[in-house]
């Protein structure tokens, strides 16, 4: 199967995932109500951090490509991160 020709959502697709019922990374939106640059919602390459019509954050760990952008940059510490334990997380399939 060649992956030349194929989008960023498509080759998200292959991805699989154990889904661990305790979450990896944690968000802290009471600080996120106050964090005027919300710079989840867009460096996150998965784009699981949404923000809705009044401003909130919203986040699913579901998804994650276990990058560590978020945690990296949110800048007042909202991002509670560790690497899924026994299997859990992302597999990817064409490296
Ligand atoms: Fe998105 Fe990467 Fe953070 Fe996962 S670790 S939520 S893919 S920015």
């Amino acid at each position: 199967m060649s992956n030349e020709y194929l989008s960023i959502e498509e080759r998200l697709g292959l991805n699989s995932y154990i889904i661990d019922k305790e979450p990896h990374i944690k968000v802290n939106y009471e600080i996120c109500k106050n964090c005027v640059e919300k710079p989840c919602t867009y460096v996150c390459p998965a784009r699981l951090y949404t923000v809705d019509e009044y401003g909130n954050v919203h986040f699913n760990y579901e998804g994650c490509l276990e990058c560590g952008t978020c945690r990296i940059a949110c800048p007042h510490g909202a991002v509670d991160w560790n690497y899924p334990k026994g299997g859990k997380g992302i597999h990817y399939q064409f490296s």
